[in-house]
């Protein structure tokens, strides 16, 4: 077998998620996935993300990948011809759940759909840059279009690294304590309780009695309040 069967092979068989992620500014995404709980995710097999450079599949001499808007305005457009022979190139070797497009104008990002897509198998993430894509990309590739929040950047790859933080970090395994992941922010619709750890007394700012008491039950009941607390205050919305 060649080198790049067998990583073909390796890589069908292991159980995680895998992210391929599309982008002509590579470099930013370098260190992002290389440490704390996402590197730990890559090194236990649960979870595999892979930046592919959008120019490394131009046809054309200069590696140009982007080219002025028809009917004229501001601003570069990356092309059709070099992300169909990369989404292609890449469709060959894997079957995707989704082929996601970064934009402002996609559904916003929620941690149900983080809930939802991690537990894909294969993720594609396109991200833009300049005034954005070809539009035909968008009708006849992706199957998926993401917003991360009401505002704009200069680039999908920010977006895409939060996405897949996101999903990564649901992954069963991925974090120490299992539940973990559960008892967050939004699971449930309610905000995460105050949290605290040693000193338990800081130059007079104490940490809640009850939770040194031990009892677990008093515990538990003085988090839901908080939660519950913290939601009406902060995001009565979410009990809606
Ligand atoms: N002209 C576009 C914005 C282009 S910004 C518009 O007005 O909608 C350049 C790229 O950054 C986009 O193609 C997209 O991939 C990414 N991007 C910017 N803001 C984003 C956001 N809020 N959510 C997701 N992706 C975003």
């Amino acid at each position: 077998m060649m080198e790049s069967e067998k990583n073909i092979a390796a890589e069908t068989q292991s159980s995680g998620l895998r992210i391929d992620i599309i982008s002509c500014v590579p470099r930013l995404l370098d260190s992002f996935f290389d440490h704390s709980i996402l590197k730990r995710a890559k090194d236990a097999g649960h979870a595999e993300v892979v930046i592919h450079d959008l120019r490394d599949y131009s046809i054309q001499k200069q590696k140009q990948i982007d080219d002025y808007a028809f009917g004229g305005g501001a601003g570069m457009v990356l092309g059709i011809e070099t992300i169909a022979r990369c989404i292609r190139s890449l469709q060959s070797i894997r079957i995707y759940d989704d082929i996601i497009y970064m934009t402002p104008d996609g559904e916003r990002f929620q941690q149900k759909m983080a809930n939802r897509l991690s537990m894909s198998k294969n993720l594609m993430i396109l991200c833009g840059h300049y005034k954005g894509i070809d539009e035909r990309v968008r009708e006849h590739f992706i199957t998926k279009e993401i917003s991360i929040g009401d505002y704009v950047l200069s680039g999908g790859e920010l977006p895409a690294a939060v996405v897949s933080d996101a999903l990564i970090r649901l992954i069963p395994g991925v974090l120490n304590d299992e539940t973990s992941a559960l008892t967050d922010s939004f699971q449930d619709n309610l905000l995460a309780p105050p949290v605290y750890t040693r000193p338990a007394d800081f130059e007079g700012w104490k940490v809640p009695e009850v939770l040194l008491s031990g009892h677990e039950k008093k515990i538990n009941d003085w988090r839901m309040e908080q939660s519950i607390k913290r939601t009406q205050e902060r995001r009565p919305d979410l009990l809606q």
